[in-house]
């Protein structure tokens, strides 16, 4: 067979925030199509009316461009298979619908819930199949008059594909290897409902997978199960010889490694399951995002790309481009990635420590501006410089920071206890007078002139420094001294040294 282009899609449906194990599936799609030169499409569906949530779609393209990751074509891009919304597409299905039912794949089914109900409560793991379908209301059981009556007088119906009994069913996943199974234990799953006029996931999204020339589809491993079904369909339909090949993605497990990553666990261990921040439309509900919580897109990027995926190379710092490179299919893990968000966050402090002083800053004039303060965007530039390698986020500067823009209004209790001794109040009065003989303030001049009076009356560093970081910056936090005082002046310095002799009496 000659080789297609390289086509994967990402096929999201609108039911709400878009899991961070589907963005995952997304980034392994979009490296997979940009590594071959393909293209990766965004495909939304929306078939089942039940579950649509709105916002969804807005939501899952937001998160995709604040994560770089781009799509060449589909919803809110467009391209030559438009449109990319499958409720947008029913005519295209219907057509497809008509087609297995006139080869005999397929069949009308009338059966109401509440006899499938009666059935399931009668029969032991009951399903629709070669074994059960005689005895259901169908087009198999009911003359064709008798189904065309039904038809007409608007009966509801839908459509199940016909499953033959006992053949092997062969899927060969890129990542798993050959995977046969039975076709016993599959039902006739339906295709289409006529009461919306809509197609089940399965027949849309192998229907679309056609259409859109799709090479690839890879997807989470809850799919898994439902790939025989769709190599049936692909044989059904007479696609054989150009279906997708598969490749299904291990599991994201929880950070204690045992079971599927749920929502649940992020609330209880304090970390984000979803891209952005996602307020539930019908609850209210507000759910804590990646983007929110102060991560940078390219850490995140580079974080899930390593769950579940080895670059083969010993190092874990990857740009995109890096990443599109490096990737490949086969280096992906057949079991599930333990999702240990404590990386997640080194991962973000390498990135934000490899950000330059200005980007930095330039994240930090909002809070600042915020709380009314005014400094030289150089001071500021200046001052993250010194405590950059300290965080990991951005939202932890005003912590790390806010005693070089305001005074302390406290003292730390557990601080003073340690630090503040008995002689520290006349050291520190002595330390004002020093202080105050000091012209230049620059960092270094002053460090010099203060450890020459400590050295002279042999007074003990630690303990004179640790009572003056206690007046200037209220905690024994932050970092040098004399960096700190000397951006915040000589007057500063000695009147808060002042300010805490008078509240520490
Ligand atoms: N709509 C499915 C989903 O929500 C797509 C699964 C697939 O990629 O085939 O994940």
């Amino acid at each position: 067979m000659a080789e297609r282009k390289v086509r994967v899609r990402f096929a999201p449906s609108p039911t709400g925030a878009l899991h961070i194990g589907g963005v995952r599936t997304a980034l392994y799609n979009y490296l997979f199509a940009k590594k071959h030169g393909g293209d990766l499409l965004l495909r939304i569906e929306d078939t089942d009316s039940q579950r649509f949530v709105p916002g969804a779609e807005e939501y899952i393209i937001e998160s995709f461009n604040w994560l770089g990751i781009k799509f060449d074509e589909g919803v809110g891009i467009g391209g030559d298979h438009a449109p990319y919304r499958q409720s947008e597409r029913k005519d295209i299905y219907k057509k497809y619908v008509d087609q297995l039912l006139a080869d005999g794949l397929a069949y009308i089914a009338f059966d109401t819930p509440e006899e499938l109900e009666a059935k399931r409560a009668a029969i032991p793991n009951f399903q629709y199949d070669a074994r059960t379908r005689m005895q259901g209301v169908n087009s198999l059981t009911l003359s064709a008059e008798e189904v065309q009556k039904r038809i007409d007088n608007g009966d509801k119906y839908v459509v199940r594909i016909k499953i033959e009994p006992n053949e092997d069913v062969e899927v060969h996943d890129l990542i798993r290897g050959k995977v046969v199974i039975n076709s016993n234990i599959l039902d006739d799953k339906v295709l289409y409902k006529a009461a919306d006029q809509l197609p089940t996931y399965h027949l849309a999204n192998i229907v679309d997978d056609h259409l859109m020339e799709i090479s690839h589809v890879i997807r989470g491993e809850e799919w898994l199960p439902s790939a025989p079904l769709h190599v049936l369909l692909y044989r059904y339909l007479g696609w054989a010889d150009t279906m997708p090949q598969f490749a299904h993605l291990p599991l994201l497990l929880k950070p204690e490694g045992n079971g599927k990553l749920s929502k649940r666990d992020g609330d209880r261990l304090g970390f984000p399951v979803f891209p952005l921040q996602w307020k539930d439309p019908k609850t209210g509900d507000v759910s804590s995002g990646y983007r929110e919580s102060g991560y940078l897109p390219e850490a995140v990027v580079n974080f899930l790309a390593l769950l579940g995926w080895n670059p083969g190379i010993d190092r874990e710092i990857f740009s995109m481009q890096e990443l599109i490179d490096l990737f490949s299919l086969d280096r992906v893990s057949k079991s599930g990635a333990r999702f240990d968000y404590e990386k997640g966050k080194w991962f973000n402090h390498e990135y934000m420590i490899n950000k330059s002083d200005e980007e930095v800053a330039e994240m930090f004039m909002p809070t600042l501006k915020e709380k009314g303060i005014e400094c030289p965007f150089d001071t500021v530039k200046y001052i993250v410089s010194l405590v950059k390698s300290r965080i990991n986020f951005a939202n932890e500067l005003w912590d790390q920071t806010s005693f070089f823009f305001e005074a302390p209004t406290a003292y730390d209790e557990k601080s003073v206890k340690k630090r503040w001794k008995e002689n520290s109040p006349e050291m520190m009065r002595q330390l004002i007078e020093v202080l105050k003989g000091i012209d230049d303030f620059s960092a270094e001049n002053a460090e010099k002139v203060v450890m020459d009076w400590i050295a002279k009356n042999e007074y003990n560093t630690g303990l004179v420094m640790n009572s003056f970081r206690l007046t200037v910056v209220g905690e024994a936090k932050g970092p040098h001294m004399f960096d700190i005082t000397a951006i915040i002046g000589k007057d500063e310095t000695i009147a808060r040294v002042e300010r805490a002799l008078e509240a520490l009496k």
